[in-house]
């Protein structure tokens, strides 16, 4: 018999991703702090738990998928949280982008319970959540993940395993430093160039017909033609994230001048209130479409 999953977090992604769970016939509870989100997935058969503790107690597997330490904080060690349900045999999944400090912490706080810990957060956006085609980076003891490894292909086309606890988390950040920093760079070169006179359809061709063409410029272009950033990654979680990469970089010793850069610059589209716009809204706070 299949596990029964407890889902908590449903937002941009955890909405899609309880969703492909249910899909893949598992029975699944879901939580979520805000609850008429949870209706399309009662519709669809899941359950709905009253409180993250309610949830823990009826799940064998637990997956939280929200915005960052704050709201794990408060979903397993706030009122009515779900720690003190949390135990052996049951696997317990963080897929929310945190630091990999905060991951080992988690760990080791919840340890003595002796539930399975997985740190699994995801490579991929709302699409990729929706069709179940995430990366997702797994990090844990190796007998661990592979138990939960059927769960994870629920949502997403391929789990690698990154190592330890913490070291998924150290691998999200890796990719979300790759991801800003390249979505900043074709932002700030599509405003210099349209500052120069380029058309901006003649500056895609040019991107789009040499080896600089990727499938994150393709996704993107139609926000920069039509300077409109509907969300599906916002500005404000990747602004969490570079925080993340800013304080793990100070940790491990790593250089990082670009991000402490880009920290700023993302901070500064929160401060344009472009917060729950996609992050591709960068571009306005470079070309000043938006005053501060
Ligand atoms: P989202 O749409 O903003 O959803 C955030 C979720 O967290 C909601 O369920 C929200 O509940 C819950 N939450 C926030 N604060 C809470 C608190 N204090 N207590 C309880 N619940 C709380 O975010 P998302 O885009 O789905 O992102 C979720 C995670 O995935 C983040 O860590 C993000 O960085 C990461 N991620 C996102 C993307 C993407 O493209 N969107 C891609 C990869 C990874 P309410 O509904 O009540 O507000």
């Amino acid at each position: 018999m299949k596990p029964k999953i407890g889902f908590m977090g449903l937002g941009i992604m955890g909405g899609p991703m309880a969703a492909n769970i249910l899909k893949a016939g598992y029975p699944l509870l879901v939580y979520n702090r805000t609850p008429e989100k949870a209706q399309p997935l009662a519709q669809a058969g899941a359950e709905v738990a009253a409180t993250p503790k309610a949830l823990a107690q009826a799940a064998d597997v637990i997956i939280v998928m929200v915005t960052g330490p704050e709201a794990l904080h408060e979903l397993l060690w706030g009122a009515h949280g779900a720690a003190e349900e949390l135990n052996s045999p049951k696997a317990f999944i963080n897929m929310s982008s945190v630091s990999p400090y905060y991951t080992r912490a988690m760990a080791q706080r919840l340890a003595p319970s002796g539930v399975n810990f997985v740190d699994a957060p995801v490579s991929g956006s709302k699409k990729p959540a929706e069709d179940a085609t995430l990366l997702i980076l797994a990090g844990g003891a190796p007998g661990q993940v592979a138990a939960v490894t059927p769960i994870l292909q629920t949502m997403g086309k391929k789990v690698i395993y990154c190592g330890e606890a913490g070291q998924g988390s150290m691998m999200k950040m890796m990719v979300n430093l790759l991801l800003g920093a390249m979505m900043e760079g074709l932002a700030e070169a599509l405003n210099f160039g349209k500052l120069g006179g380029l058309d901006l359809e003649a500056m895609l061709d040019v991107i789009f017909s040499g080896p600089l063409n990727c499938g994150l410029y393709q996704m993107k272009a139609d926000m920069f033609r039509h300077n409109a950033f509907p969300v599906a990654f916002p500005l404000k979680h990747m602004t969490k994230d570079f925080k993340f990469v800013v304080d793990t970089a100070y940790q491990t010793g790593a250089p990082a001048p670009v991000a402490h850069q880009l920290l700023h610059l993302y901070r500064l589209g929160l401060s344009h209130g472009l917060g729950d716009q996609d992050f591709a809204a960068i571009y306005q706070v470079l070309n000043g479409l938006v005053k501060p």
